[in-house]
């Protein structure tokens, strides 16, 4: 069989062998519930304890500030419905190139009677910081930004708009899901009150994530039942989950360096070579600003979903914008915000890199996209 060269680490990353070794225990040897009195339980949850203070230590946040969840989904539904609910309905401001975890649960609150804003950002996936502080009303209490874009990877300016927003009193949230542990991320310096992240990108379990809340920000439980999560998340922990998030957490805040700086330049090999070897192509999202391992190219002329067929029979795993919305009949919300036409929505692929890829990999994908291109091409003027 030939060897997959997966470039879809946007998507989900492959679970590295340090973690699942941290997590076996937790099956079938400290299976212990951790709510039990006992010792059994007990060092259970300690361990929890000491996942926590590690997953705090990456964001510099207090333990008691980190509520584990099923992964970015739900951090997201989280911060949004829980902050609505304090609020009694009111206003909140968002971009539109959004994650659906957050626009769908806008959408929902929509109908509850919240009011949304939802910000346009330029032909690079930026969003303008005095837009937000236009759109800001009297009855705005929550502006949730996304760190990085998932599709396109443009990085925002969130520490200047959680300054704006602290300056008037309004929560700030962050989807933080693709951009945990690959950009700098201090939640006390950048003011930011929530934060979400996903372990599945970043080399941990699919399954479990945690919302960061600032002390005294939001104290509804989003799940009733029993006392886990400081009261806030009902329902016996996902032990394993946990252990191997944390896992995954350390290791990636101390491989930070020479990750993403092997990632920024396998990106720049890749972009390089894609944009002078294939005529009329393009990469969406900022050049400079955009997270280390995103390259989303647009090809004139080519339909996105037979080129990444195309791909997948040559042992290339690639993507036609965000695996999430990729059973959705509708093209990208994202390539529509930043201004696309439909030929280039549709002739869109994303490329998403990981550190273990090597230059002769890519070059071997140049190789692929260069010919497949041209035999698209070629079928079109038919
Ligand atoms: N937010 C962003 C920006 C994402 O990229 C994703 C997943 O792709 C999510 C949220 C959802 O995360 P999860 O798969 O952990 O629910």
């Amino acid at each position: 069989m030939k060897k997959t060269i997966y470039l879809d680490n946007a998507a989900t990353t492959k679970t590295r062998p340090e973690v699942v070794e941290a997590m076996l225990p937790y099956f079938d040897i400290r299976y212990a519930n951790p709510s039990g009195i006992y010792a059994f339980s007990q060092n259970v949850k300690h361990e929890i304890n000491k996942a926590r203070k590690t997953l705090a230590l990456s964001i510099n946040a207090n333990e008691d500030e980190i509520f584990i969840t099923s992964g970015g989904t739900e951090s997201d539904n989280w911060a949004l419905k829980m902050s609505a609910h304090e609020h009694k309905g009111g206003h909140i401001i968002t971009t539109k190139i959004e994650h659906h975890a957050i626009l769908r649960t806008c959408k929902y609150l929509e109908n509850t009677g919240v009011e949304v804003t939802y910000i346009d950002t330029d032909e690079y996936g930026n969003v303008n910081v005095s837009d937000i502080v236009n759109a800001i009303r009297k009855n705005t209490f929550l502006i949730s930004v996304m760190t990085a874009n998932n599709e396109i990877g443009t990085i925002q300016p969130i520490e200047r708009i959680a300054n704006i927003a602290k300056q008037k009193n309004i929560l700030f949230h962050t989807d933080a899901v693709q951009a945990y542990t690959n950009l700098s991320i201090d939640v006390k310096r950048q003011n930011i009150d929530m934060l979400s992240t996903s372990a599945h990108k970043i080399c941990g379990p699919k399954g479990v994530g945690f919302l960061y809340i600032r002390k005294g920000c939001l104290s509804t439980p989003f799940i009733n039942g029993g006392g886990q999560e400081n009261g806030m998340r009902a329902g016996t922990e996902n032990v394993a989950g946990i252990i191997g998030f944390a896992k995954a957490a350390q290791i990636a805040m101390s491989n930070k360096r020479y990750r993403i700086s092997r990632e920024i330049e396998l990106r720049n090999y890749l972009i390089n070579k894609v944009l002078t070897q294939i005529p009329q192509s393009r990469l969406n999202g900022s050049a400079r600003n955009r997270l280390p391992n995103n390259c989303s190219f647009s090809f004139y002329n080519v339909d996105g979903a037979t080129l990444i067929a195309m791909l997948d029979e040559q042992g290339i795993c690639a993507s036609a914008g965000s695996a999430c919305s990729s059973k959705e009949k509708e093209g990208s919300h994202v390539l529509k915000a930043i201004g696309l036409s439909d030929e280039l929505i549709h002739g869109t692929v994303r490329l998403t890199l990981n550190e273990e890829i090597t230059k002769g990999q890519i070059d071997y994908v140049v190789s692929c996209l260069i010919k497949d291109v041209k035999e698209l091409r070629k079928l079109t003027q038919m």
